[in-house]
């Protein structure tokens, strides 16, 4: 099985997001702009370390739907690397970084993280979000720098 981790383990604990790995998120999300973009991110306990951009199975600007095998191809790199897997990133290209109905139908992993980076505005806004109660709720993160 894909090692799934439990960044929430520890309901007092931030998740932490290499800054490396936020800038590296940053550029290619404005590089698939005006489409989607999406990724899955790995790391161990509440520490997120790597990520691995998602194919789309098409360009879409509104709605994000992930290609099985490149998915599958994603955990496999997960697992090569010795981490875990911690959450998935994709972007709302013209909307707040708030989840929409289609995020919330298809998504339940409740250990995981949900990021949503907006490049709505001027200044790009990243949220992250846990499953919880049958809703998304908004998680407090940190960016670090190069440990
Ligand atoms: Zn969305």
């Amino acid at each position: 099985m894909f090692p799934l981790g439990h960044p929430f383990a520890n309901k007092n604990t931030k998740l932490f997001l290499a800054g490396k790995v936020a800038k590296r998120l940053l550029t290619e999300a404005q590089e698939a702009f005006p489409y989607e973009y999406s990724a899955l991110l790995a790391g161990r306990g509440a520490d997120i370390t790597m990520h691995i951009p998602l194919r789309p199975i098409e360009p879409a600007t509104h709605f994000y739907q992930w290609d099985g095998d490149s998915l599958v191809r994603a955990l496999r790199e997960i697992s090569r690397a010795d981490l875990e897997w911690l959450g998935v990133l994709h972007t709302h290209p013209h909307s707040p970084p708030v989840p929409s109905q289609a995020d919330a139908a298809g998504w339940h992993y409740a250990q995981l993280s949900y990021w949503i980076l907006s490049l709505q505005g001027i200044q790009p806004e990243l949220r992250v979000y846990q499953w919880a109660e049958g809703a998304f709720q908004e998680r407090s993160y940190l960016i670090t720098g190069d440990r």
